[in-house]
Order: structure tokens, then C-alpha cells, then sequence
């Protein structure tokens, strides 16, 4: 992958941290490569845009990881069955689409020991990936949403879900919230009521929202519980993303030291 441009495609793009994490393996590895942030606005444009901009691989972030999946010419197993795109690789002129956000977060949750029973606490794009691949790899999850709409299509791959209306709080081992409360203002995700019934049984808690101490982490901290906020999953989905980037000449391992270097800055 010497003298190749990468990029992140996104609307908006300014505030990422993946330019850093992956111009710090780039240059940590010795690699002659650039990673650079595009704004695309129409999300129809990005094949034209790929080319147009010589590029060799990108990320793919909000709004357009759908779309990504549609620009694809290859898809991986697991982009084919959830339907989205994060990371796209440009070989002899087709496109090979992955995701690797369901596979970070995965793994950001493995140091977590005796975890079965899983409650996400929101029913958007990164719950319906992550609810796939927890499923897939043994755990139980069960979908809490403020809205009813969202969660039809998890019925429809036979996950349970609840709304706050319909909710009786149980033993969960793991609570994540995957909503955005939180992100831009001092929301919880859920109920206060609701949060107080369910954290006492919990082994440990998750939000993927990264860099902010949320309402949600300090509320499951008061419970004494071990929390970790979304940080390493970003980090994970950069690693393999570049694992990807590199047709696997560079593993995790490698990768890993140079990219988390990306988490010493603020
Ligand atoms: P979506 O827009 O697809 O879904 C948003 C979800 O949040 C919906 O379930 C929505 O519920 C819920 N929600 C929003 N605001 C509130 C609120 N105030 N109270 C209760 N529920 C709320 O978002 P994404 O799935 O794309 O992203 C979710 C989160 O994941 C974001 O915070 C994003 O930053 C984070 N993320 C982190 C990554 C990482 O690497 N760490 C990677 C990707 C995403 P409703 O249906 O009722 O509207």
C-alpha cells in the first residue's frame, strides 16, 4: 500500500480521530501512505468520488454506511448479511466492502468475564450490526428502545424488544447504551427509574460513545459497577479496518501499538 491515499467518508468528517489513528500506523510501520477526511454530501457519488480521488481504501461514517453497502462490488460475509459498510478496498478496480465496527465492539467487550445476558438500551444502526454479531458469537440480546418503530426489523430477526411502556426490569450481565443520549447533551438513555432496577444486577457496563464521561457511565460508576466508554471499540474497528487497508500484511498486534497512540491526544 505504498503511495496510497486513503480517506474518511462522512457528512460530517471534521470531527474524527480516524485520520490520526491511521496516519500514526502509517507512520509508525514505515509505510509511505496518507489517510485524509472527504465531506460527501450525496451518499450516491461515493463510487464516482472513490475514483475520481485515486484513493485505495476508505472509511465510511454517518450518513452513508448504507449506501456504502450499495457501492460495493465485493462484499464480505458478514457486510452481506447486515447490510452495512464501514471500510471499502479498492483491488484491480473492484470495490470490497467490510464492516468492522460490529467486530470492534465485539471484541472492545470480550475483557468483560461471564457475560450471557445482554440488554442494548437504543435500536439504531450500531445496534442492529453489533446485536448480529454478539448473537453469532453465543450472546443472548434483548433490544430497549424509546421508540416502537425502530425495533421491527430486530423482532424480525427474532430478537426480543421491549419499549420503556412494555419493560420489566431483569438480570442483565452486560448494559450498553447505544443511543446517542448523551453525545451532545446530558440525557440518559433510558428512564432513571428503569437504569436504577436494572444496574444492580449487572456485571458491567458499556457506552459507546467515546471520550465523555455520559450521564449513563457516572450513573453505572455510582453503582459501583466496571464501565468502559467507546474508545476501544473505535480503536478495534480502526485496527481492522487497516488490517483490511494492508491485505492482512500487518495483524492486530502489530497495528496496534501505533494506532492507540491516537488515544494520547485530546
Ligand atoms: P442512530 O441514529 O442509528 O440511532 C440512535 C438511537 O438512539 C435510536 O435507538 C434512538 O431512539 C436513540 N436515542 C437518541 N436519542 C435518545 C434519547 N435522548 N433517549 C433515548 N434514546 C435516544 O445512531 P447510531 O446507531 O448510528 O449511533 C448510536 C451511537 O453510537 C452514537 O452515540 C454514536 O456516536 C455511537 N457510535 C460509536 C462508535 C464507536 O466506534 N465508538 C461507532 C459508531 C457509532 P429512537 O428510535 O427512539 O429515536
Amino acid at each position: 500500500m505504498a503511495h496510497s491515499l486513503f480517506a474518511l467518508f462522512g457528512n460530517p468528517v471534521s470531527h474524527s480521530k480516524s485520520p490520526l489513528m491511521h496516519n500514526l500506523a502509517f507512520r509508525g510501520l514505515g509505510i509511505d501512505a496518507c489517510y485524509t477526511r472527504y465531506q460527501l454530501i450525496d451518499g450516491k457519488k461515493l463510487k464516482e468520488k472513490f475514483f475520481h480521488l485515486g484513493l485505495k481504501g476508505i472509511n465510511i461514517t454517518v450518513p452513508h454506511k448504507e449506501e456504502a453497502f450499495y457501492a460495493c462490488d465485493r462484499l464480505d460475509p458478514f457486510a452481506q448479511k447486515i447490510g452495512v459498510v464501514n471500510t471499502i478496498v479498492e483491488k484491480e478496480g473492484l470495490l470490497y466492502g467490510f464492516n468492522t465496527d460490529a467486530p470492534g465492539f465485539l471484541r472492545a467487550i470480550s475483557e468483560f468475564q461471564d457475560i450471557q445476558r445482554v440488554l442494548f438500551l437504543g435500536a439504531g444502526g450500531t445496534a442492529q450490526s453489533t446485536a448480529i454479531i454478539l448473537r453469532d458469537a453465543g450472546y443472548e440480546v434483548t433490544l430497549l428502545n424509546r421508540s416502537a418503530s425502530r425495533l421491527e426489523k430486530f423482532q424480525q430477526e427474532g430478537f426480543a424488544t421491549f419499549t420503556f411502556e412494555n419493560f420489566t426490569p431483569q438480570a442483565y450481565d452486560l448494559i450498553v447504551n447505544m443511543t446517542s443520549a448523551g453525545l451532545e447533551d446530558e440525557s440518559l438513555p433510558a428512564p432513571k427509574e428503569i437504569l436504577q432496577a436494572l444496574l444492580p444486577q449487572a456485571k458491567a457496563c458499556v457506552d459507546v460513545i467515546y471520550g465523555k464521561n455520559t450521564p449513563f457511565l457516572q450513573l453505572a460508576k455510582a453503582h459501583n459497577k466496571p464501565t468502559k466508554d467507546g474508545s476501544d471499540m473505535l480503536l478495534y474497528q480502526g485496527i481492522i479496518a487497516f488490517e483490511h487497508f494492508s491485505d492482512a500484511q500487518y495483524d492486530f498486534q502489530t497495528i496496534y501499538p501505533h494506532m492507540k497512540r491516537a488515544f494520547d491526544f485530546n
